[in-house]
């Protein structure tokens, strides 16, 4: 992938991360609570989350230091 900010190439990887919840997503200043797990809001369908890890396929760019994956976000 390209990266549209500086148009050089990415580097494919995995984020990875503990498993312990499901990786949410929470628009504004606050990370997603307790409440927003019971009504299951804001996962981010991109983490695959398993009992003992969540990875997220993504593409970097050292050069803007920024992250790229597509994902949806379950209703918040
Ligand atoms: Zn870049």
């Amino acid at each position: 992938m390209i990266c549209p900010f500086c148009g050089k190439e990415m580097k494919k990887g995995i984020l990875s991360g503990d498993g312990r919840s499901a990786v949410r997503w929470k628009s504004g200043e606050k990370k997603a609570d307790f409440f927003d797990a019971l009504a299951d809001a804001g996962r981010v369908t991109a983490a695959k989350h398993t009992i003992a890890s969540f990875t997220i396929e993504s593409y970097y760019c050292g050069a803007c230091k920024k992250m790229i994956f597509d994902t949806e976000v379950t209703a918040e």
